[in-house]
C-alpha cells in the first residue's frame, strides 16, 4: 500500500504548519515569523521559527528544518505513513492507500497468510476445545470473524509446514511467527488462540495468543519486527476505524479479550495496548483520531500503576480541546467481565460517571496530608515534576494553580525560568547570524533573493561560478528555479544534498527578506562580487604559498584550476599555468 504524492501535495496545501506546530508548542508571533522553543534539541530559549507564508520550519540552534510532515514525523516520532494519517485526520481527509502490486513480498505477508491458516483453523472439528473457549467467553461467531481469530494447532510445524519449504528462511524468521533453535524453525504459536493484530493500514502485523490448555505464558504475542512495534500498535484500532469515520471516542483498555468483550456487547470503541503500559506514542496515535479519551483499567494495583502511566505520558502532548477521562473497576473486575456480569448500561454508566484527568490527578496530591506542613512539602515536590511534563502553557498554568492552591504555595516560583526574555532571544538569534562569515552570508542572501524572485536564476550573472565545485549546489538551485519557478522551498532543500547548505538555504527561508526585485538583483550583484573577489583573494593566497614552497598538491591544482576558469587568460597566467605544471619544485 502506498498513498499517491498528488495526495499528499493536497493534504500539505491544507494544512498550516503554524497550526501543527502551535497545538503542540506555544509560539510566538515575531516579524514575519512564529517562534517557538526548539523541540528538538534542549534549549530554553525560543530558537525555532515557523514561518506560515513558506509553510516551513527552521532552528536557527541544531538547524532542523521541514515542512508539517517532517515536524510531525520528528516531534512524536512517527514513520512517513503515520505522519500523514495524523495530518489527515486533523485536516479531515481521508488518506487514499492505493493497492501498489509491486509489493506483494512485504514483510509482513507470512502473518497474513498464518491469520487466515490459523482462521480456517478454527471450527469444531479440528478445535473443539478453542470454540468452547470461545462459547464460553460469549464470543459469538460473528464477533469471531470481525477480529479475524483463529487456533494454532498445538504442533510444532502446523504453520511451517502450511507455508512450505520454499519459504525464504529469512522471512521465517524476521516473521515473529516463529523460534528457532539449532538452525530450525519451530512454530511459536501452539495450542493457542489466535487473536491477529493489525496496524493502522489494515495490515495484519503481529499476532497474540491464549493458550487453551495448561501451560506458560497464558498470553503469548508475537515478538517486535522491523513491522510491528508494539509501544507504536493498538488493538482494535483498525476495526474501530472501519466502522466509524469519525471516531467520537475511544476506550483504552488493557487485553485484546476486553476489546472483543466489549464489542460482543455493543461497545465498539474499544483498542488496547498489547501487553505494554500507555505511552507518549499510544496516546498521540489516539489523538489522531479523536478527542475524547476514556482509559478503562482493572480494578487492582496493577490497573491502579497503569493509569498513573497514562496520566504521565499524557501531560506531555495534552491539548485544551482533549477530553481524557478515566474508568475504575471493582478490585477482581476487568471491562470484560464487568460488562459480562452487568451488561451493557451499567458499562455506559461507568464511562458517564467516569473522572476527569485533572480530577484523578489531582485526588492523587490530596492523597497526602494536606493538614501538615511537611505533607503539603510532599504534595507539591511529587506533584511539580509531573506538570512540567505539561507543555501546553495554558494548561500547565491551570494545574499549577490549582496544585498552589491545595498546597498553600506558589509552585510557579519553582518552575524553570519561562516566557519574559524570550522575545530578546529571538532577536539576538537574528543579530547573530550577522556574525557569520561575509562568503557565507552572501550565499544566504543569493537564496533570499531568489525566494523573494525566482526569475532571478534566469540571470546569466551566476555563471561565472559554473565551473568551481565548491558551488554546485548553487547550481542545483537555480535549476530547480529556472525549471519550476514556483517550487517550494520545502521541495528545494529536498534536494540539496549537504546538510550546511540545507541550513543556509533554510535560514533564507524564515528571514523572509522583503525586497523589491531591483533590490534583489543589487543584491544578488553585490553577492556575487563578494564571491568572486573571495576566488581573487584565494588565488592570490596560493600564489603567496608557492612563491614560498609550501603549497600542497592539492592547493597546486586548486590554483591550476581557478586560473584556467577564468574568462580571460593573460600572459601571467600562462606563466603560472607553465609554472604549476613543470615539475621540478
Ligand atoms: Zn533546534
Amino acid at each position: 500500500m502506498s498513498i499517491p504524492t498528488s495526495f499528499i501535495d493536497q493534504l500539505l496545501d491544507q494544512t498550516d504548519i503554524v497550526d501543527v506546530v502551535s497545538r503542540r508548542i506555544p509560539v510566538n508571533k515575531k516579524g514575519s515569523n512564529f517562534w517557538c522553543q526548539c523541540p528538538f534539541h534542549d534549549d530554553s530559549n525560543p530558537s525555532m521559527a515557523v514561518n506560515q507564508e513558506k509553510q516551513f520550519f527552521y532552528c536557527f540552534v541544531c538547524q532542523e528544518s521541514g515542512n508539517a510532515i517532517h515536524f510531525i514525523r520528528r516531534y512524536e516520532n512517527l514513520e512517513f505513513v503515520d505522519a500523514i494519517e495524523t495530518l489527515a485526520s486533523s485536516a479531515g481527509m481521508t488518506v487514499p492507500y492505493e493497492n501498489n502490486r509491486l509489493e506483494k513480498s512485504k514483510p509482513s505477508g507470512l502473518v497474513e497468510k498464518a491469520v487466515k491458516f490459523y482462521q480456517a483453523n478454527l471450527n469444531e472439528k479440528i478445535a473443539p476445545k478453542a470454540v468452547q473457549y470461545l462459547k464460553d467467553r460469549k464470543i459469538t461467531g460473528a464477533t469471531a470473524k470481525k477480529f479475524n481469530i483463529g487456533y494454532a494447532q498445538d504442533k510444532w510445524d502446523g504453520l511451517l509446514n502450511h507455508l512450505g519449504s520454499d519459504t525464504p528462511s529469512k522471512e521465517l524468521d524476521e516473521s515473529g511467527l516463529f523460534s528457532k533453535k539449532d538452525d530450525r524453525f519451530y512454530d511459536r504459536f501452539r495450542g493457542r488462540v489466535i487473536f491477529p493484530i493489525r496496524n493502522i493500514k489494515g495490515d495484519f502485523i503481529a499476532m497474540g495468543g491464549r493458550i487453551i490448555d495448561e501451560g506458560e505464558p497464558k498470553y503469548l504475542n508475537s515478538p517486535e519486527t522491523s513491522f510491528f512495534n508494539k509501544s507504536n500498535e493498538l488493538f482494535g484500532l483498525y476495526e474501530v476505524k472501519e466502522l466509524e469515520k469519525n471516531i467520537a471516542s475511544l476506550i483504552v483498555v488493557e487485553g485484546y479479550m476486553d476489546v472483543i468483550g466489549l464489542y460482543e456487547h455493543g461497545i465498539k470503541n474499544a483498542v488496547a495496548t498489547l501487553g505494554t503500559a500507555v505511552t507518549p506514542n499510544h496516546v498521540s496515535k489516539i489523538m489522531r483520531y479523536t478527542n475524547k479519551i476514556f482509559f478503562a483499567f482493572d480494578g487492582d494495583l496493577a490497573g491502579g500503576k497503569a493509569a498513573w502511566k497514562a496520566v504521565e505520558n499524557t501531560f506531555p502532548i495534552i491539548r485544551e480541546d482533549m477530553n481524557v477521562h478515566f474508568v475504575f473497576f471493582e478490585e477482581g473486575h476487568d471491562p470484560d467481565s464487568f460488562i459480562n456480569e452487568f451488561g451493557l448500561k451499567a458499562f455506559q454508566k461507568l464511562l458517564d460517571e467516569s473522572i476527569s484527568l485533572s480530577s484523578y490527578f489531582l485526588s492523587k496530591v490530596k492523597e497526602f496530608n494536606l493538614e501538615t506542613l511537611e505533607g503539603r512539602a510532599q504534595a507539591a515536590a511529587f506533584a511539580i515534576p509531573i506538570i512540567n511534563k505539561i507543555n501546553n502553557t495554558v494548561i500547565k498554568e491551570v494545574y499549577a494553580s490549582e496544585v498552589s492552591k491545595l498546597c498553600g504555595m506558589d509552585i510557579k516560583s519553582m518552575d524553570a525560568p519561562s516566557s519574559p526574555s524570550k522575545r530578546d532571544d529571538s532577536e539576538r538569534l537574528i543579530r547573530s547570524s550577522s556574525n557569520t562569515p561575509v562568503r557565507v552570508k552572501a550565499v544566504i542572501n543569493i537564496f533570499s533573493a531568489l525566494l523573494a524572485f525566482p526569475t532571478i536564476a534566469q540571470e546569466s550573472i551566476f555563471d561565472e561560478l559554473k565551473d568551481d565545485l565548491k558551488f554546485s549546489f548553487l547550481f542545483v538551485i537555480l535549476d530547480l528555479y529556472r525549471q519550476t519557478p514556483d517550487i517550494k522551498p520545502s521541495r528545494v532543500i529536498e534536494s540539496l544534498e549537504s546538510e550546511q547548505i540545507k541550513g543556509y538555504f533554510s535560514e533564507a527561508v524564515v528571514a523572509g527578506l522583503e525586497l523589491s526585485e531591483k533590490n534583489a538583483l543589487t543584491l544578488v550583484n553585490d553577492c556575487m562580487d563578494i564571491l568572486l573577489k573571495n576566488q581573487k583573494d584565494r588565488e592570490q593566497t596560493l600564489k603567496d604559498k608557492y612563491n614560498v614552497r609550501s603549497i600542497t598538491p592539492a592547493e597546486r591544482r586548486d590554483l591550476q584550476q581557478i586560473i584556467l576558469k577564468k574568462q580571460e587568460i593573460t600572459d601571467d597566467d600562462r606563466n603560472w599555468l607553465k609554472k604549476l605544471s613543470s615539475k621540478q619544485d
